[in-house]
């Protein structure tokens, strides 16, 4: 059985497009991914995070993989790309997240599905209303939760 999970990609360290690039290279290229697809690249200042801007987007995926085996994955490709983590909210080189996996709700010690903070992030929301216009979240429509992160810098950037 095939589901539809959203990912949500940020990098705010070192070559922050291209080790975003390269990670959805990755992801393509891993075992249990069927189709990808891809939402535009937006910069988004850090909001509960340090450092430079991050880079973000998010990427809808087919995959026959278990919402833990996908985590595992993620967390792989996160190690894969040099992520460190020295301290809570420490500036990272590429953070994966698993924002919605179908319409399932999974709560465990590791993982939290829908992502518990998705709805309160613009650099989160525009890019999977870009890839997904249609989608009903829990907590209210596109529009309404945009309209409050609009305190939140997000610029969409050109290809
Ligand atoms: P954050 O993304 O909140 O800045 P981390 O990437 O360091 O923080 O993740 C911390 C932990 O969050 C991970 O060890 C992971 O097990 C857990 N986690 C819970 N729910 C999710 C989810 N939906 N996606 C990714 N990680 C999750
Ligand atoms: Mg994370």
């Amino acid at each position: 059985m095939n589901t539809l999970a959203y990912i949500g990609l940020g990098a705010n360290l070192g070559d922050a497009r291209q080790t975003i690039a390269a990670a959805i290279q990755t992801l393509r290229e891993s075992g249990g991914i069927l189709t990808l697809r891809q939402a535009p690249l937006y910069s988004s200042d850090p909001v509960d995070a340090q450092g430079p801007v991050f880079i973000n987007t998010v990427v809808g995926l087919d995959t026959t993989l278990e919402p833990h085996s996908l985590l595992d994955l993620l967390q792989a490709i996160e190690q894969q790309h040099g992520r460190e983590r020295p301290y809570r909210n420490a500036p990272r080189t590429l953070d994966l997240d698993l924002l919605l996996y179908g319409t399932q709700t999974i709560d465990t010690p590791r993982l939290s599905v829908p992502h518990p903070r998705m709805h309160q992030r613009a650099f989160v929301l525009r890019p999977l209303q870009d890839l997904a216009p249609g989608l009903q979240l829990a907590q209210g429509s596109f529009k309404t939760l945009l309209a409050g992160c609009q305190d939140q810098k997000l610029d969409r950037l050109v290809d």
